[in-house]
């Protein structure tokens, strides 16, 4: 369980937006704020997926696309209702991979579309509410990133690039923040199995997407991540998990796993 630090817990409840809500990491992540008594604003594209989280958790809810500029306005807009304009924390989990191509065979229309969510859709989301961060005077910014950002992989060219990417600017924001109260955070996992990821990555193909983890018994699950994200973000503000990677037993590697070992 994370520590809360009684000096400093809050009296009022704490407020997070988290992106990417509507499946895996997004939604474990929401529905276990929620459990340690966050105010939640969940926001993704799918209305249905939204609206199913709501109805088991009670959080708020906001269909948003963050490559979108006036959608993710509307985000700020509804922060500004919701939540008077002041959020502790904004937990960036919309993203993903969008195919396994080599660099010889790229499709740089999902190479840009990869860019387009996991660099410029945090990039975008973290600009519109570091008004709102700051109002709060506690204030977190989380950046869901992946082992994919910290080497390259055969075929990865493309989600490598784009997680690099989005951990830079979570580095320059970092450093651009210090001094003010607003902590950012990374994580970054490694294989995790989630309903979606690889079979969005891999264009719905089902026995793709498992062959992935075949012989692995305990990949990551959401959950897991989600019990990352809940320690880092109630620890105490002054402790800042800066950067943490996570890997199931199995894997030592983004290329190394040790498959069929009961791990
Ligand atoms: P997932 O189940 O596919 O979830 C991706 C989420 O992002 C969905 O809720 C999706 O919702 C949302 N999303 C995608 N594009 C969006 C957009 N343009 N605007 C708003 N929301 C968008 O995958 P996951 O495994 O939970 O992955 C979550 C994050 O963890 C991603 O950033 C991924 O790169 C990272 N990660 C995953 C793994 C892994 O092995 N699974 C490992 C390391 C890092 P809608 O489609 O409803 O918009």
């Amino acid at each position: 369980m994370p520590q809360v630090d009684p000096a400093s817990a809050p009296s009022a409840p704490l407020t997070a937006v988290v992106t990417g809500a509507s499946s895996g990491i997004g939604r474990a992540a929401a529905e276990r704020l929620v459990a340690d008594g966050w105010r939640v604003l969940a926001v993704a594209r799918r209305a249905d997926r939204l609206a199913e989280l709501a109805a088991a958790t009670g959080c708020q809810t906001l269909m948003v696309d963050v490559t979108d500029q006036a959608s993710v306005d509307a985000l700020v807009e509804r922060v500004g209702v919701v939540f008077e304009g002041a959020v502790n924390a904004v937990v960036n989990v919309a993203g993903g991979a969008l195919g396994v191509d080599r660099v010889d065979a790229a499709d740089l229309t999902a190479w840009e579309g990869m860019y387009a969510t996991n660099v410029l859709g945090t990039a975008r989301v973290v600009k519109g509410l570091l008004g709102a961060l700051r109002a709060s005077g506690r204030g977190d910014v989380l950046v869901l990133s992946s082992t994919a950002a910290q080497s390259a992989y055969q075929g990865g060219g493309g989600y490598n690039a784009a997680k690099a990417g989005e951990h830079m600017v979570a580095g320059a924001l970092r450093l651009e923040l210090n001094g003010e109260p607003i902590r950012v955070i990374e994580i970054a996992p490694g294989m995790v199995r989630t309903e979606e990821f690889s079979l969005v990555r891999l264009g719905g193909d089902r026995s793709k997407a498992d062959a992935v983890y075949a012989g692995v018994q305990h990949p990551l699950t959401a959950e897991d991540i989600a019990d990352v994200i809940s320690y880092a973000l109630n620890a105490p503000h002054h402790v800042n998990l800066d950067l943490v990677t996570v890997r199931p037993l199995a894997q030592a590697s983004n290329s190394q796993v040790a498959r069929d070992r009961g791990l």
